[in-house]
């Protein structure tokens, strides 16, 4: 048997979708349009916010959420130090310094260690919503209101998950989503949204992506070309439609893989569960012992797995300029030694998932 990591061939040789395209293609309307607006409309109501605003990357959609948020060049952001490399990236975009601040078990920020961080040049929090799990947003924004702080929430991974029943994105004064072909809502390329429940910063982002544009022919000040192309919100406007479908599969996914390895709770930590808040899993995480070995064996038996991430943001190169160095965020350190993300996509079927799960006991206890 083989057990693919994801599966996207499957899900972009689909017809239905195809229609979508052509007919889009056939509109020949490519830049901005019907197609970009029907998605966004669908985006906010998706997430309960106010406005939604398509770009051309998650990555632009954090850059461009700070942007309109004035942050820049002086400027500190508190960001998680075991993010995709993209979360701390566009804070150095802005010209901000990112300040990494240790996570707690769940793989997200910590927001006990938040107040130490933060000093004079502190302008934001921004926490990732890793693995499709929601940060601690109640605590993270009594804190940010408490020192007059931005949110910018990076829920790139965490399309749908919410907490304390309302959506990731919503929280903030920005979420920043990622339509990446490895995101639970994909399209074929590059796209990203920001929502925001806040009117001049919904206007300020509509200038910022298209040039600075106020009209055909003037600009309001000097902006970006930062669009999502029409063909592409018509293929994310068709995954709106599936999300659902694709968030409630990849959560049975998850209770399987729970279930079936409990009898190895000495050898594998599971994902975190809170009450208040239900994950997306756009990964499903695990700590284990012997993680290469355990890989190597996967891998021979047709299971591919990854590892989010292994090399924690403040030990890239760059950031050792900044200062950083090993042993600063212990507990990111110690989880990225033992992290490994097994297969969970919505094409897996019931009998690969206890594949995976028989295979796994077979190395721990059959050996
Ligand atoms: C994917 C991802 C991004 C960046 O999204 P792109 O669309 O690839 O630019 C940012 N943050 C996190 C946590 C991500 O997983």
């Amino acid at each position: 048997m083989q057990v693919k990591y994801l599966d996207l061939a499957q899900q972009f040789s689909n017809p239905k979708l195809w229609q979508q395209v052509q007919k889009q293609l056939e509109q020949a309307q490519f830049i901005l349009g019907e197609a970009v607006s029907l998605f966004e409309q669908d985006f906010a109501k998706l997430c309960g916010s106010q406005y939604a605003i398509a770009v051309n990357s998650g990555h632009d959609a954090l850059f461009l959420a700070m942007k309109a948020l004035k942050i820049g060049q002086g400027d500190e952001v508190i960001t998680a130090p075991n993010s995709f490399i993209a979360s701390a990236g566009a804070i150095v975009a802005t010209g901000a310094k990112p300040i990494f601040v240790d996570v707690a078990e769940d793989y997200n920020i910590n927001p006990n260690l938040l107040e130490q961080a933060i000093n004079k040049h502190t302008k934001a929090i921004m926490p990732v919503h890793l693995t499709g799990n929601p940060a601690n947003m109640p605590m993270i924004m009594d804190i940010a209101k408490h020192h007059k702080l931005a949110v910018i929430e990076d829920a790139a991974q965490a399309v749908m998950a919410t907490i304390e029943d309302q959506c990731v994105g919503a929280w903030g004064d920005a979420g920043c989503f990622s339509l990446h072909p490895l995101k639970n809502l994909n399209i074929g390329g590059d796209g990203g949204v920001i929502t925001t429940n806040l009117p001049e910063i919904n206007e300020t982002l509509r200038l910022l992506r298209n040039h600075g544009l106020k009209n055909r022919d003037e600009i309001a000040f000097f902006g970006y070309n930062s669009r999502l192309d029409s063909v592409q919100a018509a293929i994310a406007r068709f995954g709106l439609e599936h999300l659902a479908e694709i968030t409630s599969t990849r959560r049975e996914h998850a209770q399987l893989y729970d279930e079936g390895l409990q009898a190895l709770t000495k050898c594998i930590t599971f994902p975190p569960r809170n009450v208040s808040s239900h994950p997306v899993f756009h990964t499903y995480v695990i700590q284990v012992e012997e993680r290469e070995a355990l890989m190597r064996f996967l891998e021979k038996r047709g299971i591919e797995s990854k590892i989010h991430y292994p090399i924690p943001i403040h030990l890239q190169t760059p950031c050792y300029n900044m200062g950083y160095r090993m042993g600063d965020f212990p507990v990111c350190e110690r989880q990225a030694k033992k992290i490994v993300s097994l297969p969970v996509h919505q094409y897996l079927t019931k009998e690969q998932i206890l594949y995976v799960i028989n295979n796994i006991k077979e190395f721990y206890i059959d050996r």
